[in-house]
């Protein structure tokens, strides 16, 4: 699975130019789970280019934590359903530390987007002081902990685990694949312990920070990553592709 999390970029002409020159240059067949992550206004429109090949489809970058109601400025987990998108992306570092978004919240977050048959794609990481201090295995299991494991067995299907080290995040920094390997299989014993075998086995992990057309296959080919969530290198679809085809 590749996510393109385009941010708050592009305007709607270019967003809409960049996921015709990615559909058009990728095979019906391809085993790939393409996933473009629009601004909100584009949700509908991408969804609807996405029609013409099962591989893809659309994620919102958040939801609102509340149903619905007196809350000007917000989008709901039902409204984003109904423009046709199917997974949600929540957790972002940039909410977290940009929005204050704590655990707690994503945990309603998550509630949210499930209960409307979204698919959330769950962010967690740790910053540098927190690797550098070697607390980022603990961080990472609170970050989990707190706000995914209240699910039950059946509704932890709809989870995917986006782990993105704060320190690459749009700092051209990749985790070296030793170090990203490591934290998704500390990830997938997580799972196995509060879960199953299965649960963990099925559970998709991918990689966040700095992925690009020159590391990715590297960090593809690693037993626990399971895909990217890319940011600067889905704003171009030369880029986007190859990372698409690094499998
Ligand atoms: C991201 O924002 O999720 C991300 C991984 O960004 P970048 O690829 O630019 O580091």
């Amino acid at each position: 699975m590749v996510v393109a999390n385009w941010k708050m970029n592009l305007v709607r002409s270019d967003a809409l130019l960049l996921v015709k020159e990615v559909l058009s240059n990728k095979a019906d067949n391809i085993s790939v789970d393409v996933i473009f992550s629009p601004s909100y206004p584009y949700i509908y429109k991408v969804a609807k280019l996405c029609q013409i090949n099962n591989n893809f489809s659309v994620s919102s970058q958040d939801c609102s934590v509340s149903k619905e109601g007196a809350y000007t400025g917000e989008v709901s987990a039902e409204m984003i359903a109904s423009c046709g998108a199917k997974y949600v992306i929540l957790g972002h570092s940039e909410r977290r530390t940009k929005f204050n978004e704590s655990n707690d919240e994503l945990k309603q977050k998550i509630n949210r987007a499930l209960e409307n048959n979204l698919k959330v794609i769950f962010c967690c990481g740790e910053s540098l002081q927190q690797r550098l201090g070697k607390f980022h295995f603990d961080w990472v299991k609170e970050q989990i902990n707190e706000s995914i494991f209240h699910l039950s067995k059946n509704k932890v299907e709809n989870i995917i685990l986006a782990y993105e080290p704060i320190w690459a995040i749009g700092t051209g920094k990749t985790a070296s694949t030793e170090e990203a390997q490591e934290m998704h299989h500390f990830i997938r014993k997580l799972f196995e312990k509060r879960y199953d075998n299965d649960v963990a086995e099925n559970l998709s992990i991918l990689y966040g920070g700095s992925c690009n057309p020159n590391n990715a296959s590297q960090l593809f080919s690693q037993n626990d990553i399971d895909g990217g969530l890319i940011g600067g290198a889905s704003l171009s679809s030369d880029k986007f592709l190859t990372i698409i085809n690094s499998f």
